[in-house]
């Protein structure tokens, strides 16, 4: 029925829409695997709808399980409620098509279905498609009737980091160390050497001496 995919079974079906009128603040559309009932959907695979890179694997007590790939500049798509042991992580290339984590009902997915056994209630894929930051109804994206432009792909500067081994940075006024922990005065007049990256984690220090672990959203390069 789609002309584009999220479920490797090609056999989507919506089962809620974005904004509905009794569901104002439901920003996305839930989909099922119109070929398995919500009991069998346990097994099915969520594929990335285009080309891009992860830029996000995290879990909150909502979303639960959650993945969000940048397809350029401006458009995120993010996949919810994904069951543990999520098959990507951050900044890993996908190419459209490629299995990211199997359909799940992590989070808020309240269903009291009784045809269904208990630990595979309300399992479902809620879809988001954010342009721009804001979210838009990711329904003509699988129509066709929009495309996910996948030119230019970038990593996204808010989660990669941008710094590297040997740059000179400065540590933004007030800011904190990576795991949260307040920073001697000191620490924000002093030009420091980048001496380890990993992702958003920058270790910074003078002269092959580690003074801190910082998060690369609190550094400036000098
Ligand atoms: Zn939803």
């Amino acid at each position: 029925m789609y002309k584009e995919h999220i479920i490797n079974s090609k056999n989507e079906q919506l089962t809620s829409g974005f904004r509905p009128p009794n569901r104002p603040t439901h920003v996305g559309c839930d989909y099922i695997a119109s070929d398995n009932s919500q009991n069998t959907a346990r097994g099915v695979d969520i594929i990335a709808l285009a080309d891009g890179t992860v830029s996000k694997v995290a879990y909150d007590s909502a979303r639960g399980n959650y993945v969000d790939i940048a397809h350029n500049s401006n458009i995120t798509t993010r996949y919810q409620h994904l069951r543990d042991g999520v098959k990507v992580k951050v900044g890993d290339i996908v190419k459209k098509g490629q299995a990211i984590a199997v359909m799940g009902n992590t989070g808020d997915c309240s269903s009291s279905n009784p045809n269904v056994l208990p630990e595979y209630r309300g399992t479902h894929l809620h879809l988001e498609i954010h342009v721009n930051g804001v979210p838009t109804d990711p329904e003509p994206y699988l129509t066709g009737a929009k495309m996910i432009s996948t030119m230019n792909t970038v990593p996204p500067s808010a989660t990669v980091s941008s710094f590297k081994v040997g740059d000179k940075v400065k540590v933004k006024q007030g800011a904190k160390d990576y795991n949260g922990v307040g920073l001697a005065s000191f620490v924000y007049t002093n030009t420091y050497d980048v001496q380890q990256v990993n992702d958003d984690r920058v270790v910074i220090g003078i002269g092959g001496k580690v003074t801190a672990a910082v998060n690369a959203k609190d550094l400036q390069k000098v």
